[in-house]
């Protein structure tokens, strides 16, 4: 594979650029969304730095230990997974506690859950709080706006909604969220964990350790996207579809996993299992998944997202669920 030229990366970013919705450069992370997370736990941990968590999901508790083994101070705000953060108790919370920063996992994947970033984000604008959130699995399904929202560090991958694979990921950085971790001592030096090194890499050269194959599937993906109306048009069909699974799961008889159907993330369904022999016997067929983790044996994930956001694929799902019942 021959590695990107200078023109084909900086397309790569830009295409980030406008999944974010950001005038800011992001960061390029040579490897999966979960190793930008980590870097960024270690890049923004130090000891007397105070960070707010909200936890309601897998994905949160990883990131609130990754502060705790940085040093830092860190409060977690959990709920039951089959809910999300109300923006008001978030608000009440910051008021409380006091955080330079706040974290979050605006969609969680596991759960079928999306958190109201752009609530939560305006109570911790209001109150001049940082702002790092974990959009993987979000970009592409639910709207986004990163400048807009004032966003200050936010991590996407390719591999849920946007059409692609892992292996590659971003990283948004705000001026004010790179000021922040250049400021930490405590930050990771000489390390494939320092952000901000990557930051200054990237300005001067495509990093080595760039995957090849990977970087070439998201170019890819990208173009597909801006082919078929942009992140926006992507939105709207997993929102389309995510209302129609919706809808006929409940007239099949299924309940949603969410409490609150407002809170339903438009990536994936949630569908709380069916007390049939056929549904204790599931294993997956297709884009419907048994629980992960905690959720096994609790509930059914409809993956109708990035490849799978089509009708075809929702038609199957609706008749394998009808038999689950
Ligand atoms: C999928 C996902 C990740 C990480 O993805 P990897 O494939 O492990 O890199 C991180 N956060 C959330 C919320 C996700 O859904």
């Amino acid at each position: 594979m021959i590695p990107l030229l200078r023109s084909e990366f900086d397309e790569l970013a830009a295409a980030a650029a406008r999944a974010l919705a950001t005038e800011t450069t992001p960061v390029v992370v040579p490897g999966e969304a979960i190793l930008g997370i980590e870097a960024v736990a270690r890049c923004c941990a130090a000891p007397g730095r105070r960070f707010l968590n909200l936890a309601n999901g897998p994905y949160g508790a990883f990131f609130g230990q990754w502060l705790r083994e940085g040093g830092a101070e860190v409060r977690d705000l959990e709920i039951p997974w089959n809910d999300v953060f109300d923006a008001q108790a978030v608000a009440d919370a910051l008021d409380e506690t006091r955080p330079d920063a706040l974290c979050y996992v605006y969609t969680e994947a596991v759960t079928g859950g999306a958190n109201p970033a752009r609530a939560i984000q305006a109570a911790a604008r209001a109150r001049g709080v940082i702002t790092i959130v974990d959009a993987v699995s979000s970009v592409g399904a639910d709207p986004f706006r990163m400048d807009e929202w004032g966003v200050d560090i936010v991590s996407i991958g390719m591999q849920k909604a946007l059409l692609g694979s892992n292996g590659v990921s971003f990283l948004g950085v705000s001026e004010r969220g790179l000021r922040w971790m250049r400021d930490n001592r405590r930050a990771p030096e000489h390390s494939a964990l320092s952000v901000t090194e990557l930051y200054d890499a990237e300005r001067a050269g495509i990093p080595a350790h760039l995957p090849v194959l990977e970087a070439r599937d998201a170019l890819r993906a990208f173009r597909e996207i801006e082919e078929t109306g942009g992140v926006d048009a992507l939105v709207a069909r997993h929102r389309a579809l995510a209302e129609r699974v919706r809808r006929e799961a409940k007239a099949l008889g299924f309940t949603l996993y969410q409490a609150r159907e407002a809170a339903c993330t438009a990536l994936n369904t949630t569908l709380e299992l069916p007390e049939s022999p056929a549904a204790a016997a599931f294993s997956g067929e297709g884009i419907v998944r048994p629980g992960d983790g905690a959720l096994f044996g609790r509930l059914l994930r409809v993956n109708h997202y990035g490849v799978s956001a089509t009708d075809e694929a929702v038609n199957a799902a609706l008749k394998t669920l009808a038999r689950l019942l």
